[in-house]
């Protein structure tokens, strides 16, 4: 009993000992990251009310409703400013963001969501694959972690799963579980409209590969070679009229659009590049399968 007794104090103390260096963990981005993630761009409407409100290059999406908006990404965490700047410049207000979501787990995509969470008190919803990462601002991310936060941790509001929607004012989102970059990354399916022209709208995560270790090799993720697969074959067959991504350079955002150009859904309907970049993307996977 006494035994029983010492045992349990003893867990208490290791516990509570671990939990304290959790809450002082401190927030360490990854410096000398390249400058179009951070360098600003022209917020722009991309097709009916579907905005782009990111950075040069990590793309966030701003979808507008008549009861509140939905915000995609915030990018790295200096970040938050740059949005809510875009987003006025827009003519709207970071206020009236009511849902948040992330393509993915990592710091270059969440890096200002505590910060934007805590400024709109709207609902984070996530992939339940990433909840744990976000949960510890991605220190236990099986590819990047290890290292303590990369940045500021978010707890989710509603955790998500494969087809699950996504509803806000005359939206409905579609969540697409894409694992792989993480145990977590999703895509998102959706309608919008305009004046003219309905538009299937994918926002893809792409599955890049992040480790540079054989997927033999990876006891924190033993499902990875399953999951990129299963990623690689589900994005295949998604249909659709305008596709983006996490990144503006993975769906050529600065060769489709110039800042100051007039409102053109047309730019990003591109199923050749989305195809392209699949097949790109499955050929690296099936280098990294083949060579141990
Ligand atoms: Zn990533």
């Amino acid at each position: 009993m006494l035994k029983y007794i010492l045992k349990k104090i003893v867990l208490i103390i290791g516990l509570s000992f671990v939990s304290f260096l959790a809450f002082a963990q401190k927030v360490a981005e990854p410096k000398n990251m390249p400058y179009e993630w951070s360098k600003p761009y022209q917020p722009f409407q991309i097709a009916g009310n579907l905005y782009y409100v990111g950075s040069y290059d990590l793309a966030c999406y701003l979808i507008v409703t008549p009861q509140g908006n939905i915000l995609i990404n915030t990018g790295l965490a200096a970040s938050s400013r740059m949005i809510k700047a875009n987003i006025e410049a827009l003519g709207f207000k970071l206020a009236d963001t009511k849902i948040l979501l992330t393509t993915q787990a990592h710091f270059d995509h969440l890096g200002a969501m505590a910060a934007i969470k805590k400024l709109t008190g709207a609902k984070m919803m996530v992939d339940e694959k990433d909840s744990d990462i976000m949960a510890d601002g991605g220190s236990s991310d099986y590819a990047l972690g290890g290292k303590g936060s990369t940045y500021k941790a978010v707890k989710a509001d509603r955790l998500l799963h494969n087809g699950d929607t996504i509803k806000l004012g005359n939206m409905q989102l579609v969540m697409l579980h894409h694992p792989g970059h993480t145990k977590g990354s999703s895509s998102f399916l959706f309608d919008v409209e305009d004046e003219q022209k309905h538009y299937k709208i994918l926002i893809a995560n792409m599955p890049t590969i992040v480790t540079g270790k054989s997927f033999s090799d990876i006891p924190a993720y033993p499902d990875i070679t399953k999951d990129y697969a299963y990623t690689l074959d589900a994005m295949k067959k998604l249909s659709f009229d305008i596709w983006l991504s996490s990144h503006a350079s993975q769906f050529g955002l600065h060769t489709k659009h110039k800042p100051g150009d007039g409102y053109n859904p047309a730019a990003f309907m591109d199923r050749n590049g989305y195809d392209a970049a699949i097949s790109d993307l499955q050929n690296q996977f099936s280098e990294r399968i083949k060579s141990k």
